[in-house]
């Protein structure tokens, strides 16, 4: 999918609408269509990038600048009590959208969102040949 059937892309330049929170050079941020809790709100840059990773670190940190403004000022209108901001990448994590969003997600205690993953142990030994194979890949 490239920027031509991009839905975001579609939403930036107006021709889907949406219900708009904030925007300005870099990024658009609109309300998810399928909230998982009032004030659930996507931001996107206003590039179409797929993935995390092949943001330049100079738009990425234009991106987290505007997450933490939103973030607040979604903390203020809706009372959260906390949020999280998700970027899911790739199919097998459940990107559906191929266009780098974050969701921040306004949360409540015990409100059942998202609840505890299926966290579990390394065997013995494993962490280290984990880390150590991720070393040599940076
Ligand atoms: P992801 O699974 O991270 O790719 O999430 C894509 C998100 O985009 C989903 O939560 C959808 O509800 C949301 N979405 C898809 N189309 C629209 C749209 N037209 N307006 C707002 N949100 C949308
Ligand atoms: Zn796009």
């Amino acid at each position: 999918m490239d920027a031509n059937d991009c839905i975001f892309c579609k939403i930036v330049s107006g021709q889907i609408p949406a219900a708009v929170v904030f925007q300005d050079e870099v990024v658009f941020a609109f309300l998810d269509i399928g909230p998982v809790s009032d004030g659930h709100t996507l931001v996107v840059p206003k590039e179409h990038i797929d993935k995390f990773d092949r943001a330049s670190p100079q738009l990425l940190g234009q991106v987290a600048s505007r997450l933490a403004k939103i973030a607040a000022a979604i903390q203020k209108a809706t009372g959260c009590e906390g949020y999280n901001i998700l970027c899911n990448n790739g199919r097998a994590a459940g990107q559906v959208v191929n266009h780098l969003h974050f969701h921040i997600i306004p949360r409540k205690t015990g409100d059942g969102v998202i609840d505890r993953w299926p966290a579990y142990k390394y065997p013995a030994g494993a962490a280290e040949k984990i880390a150590d194979k991720i070393r040599k890949c940076l």
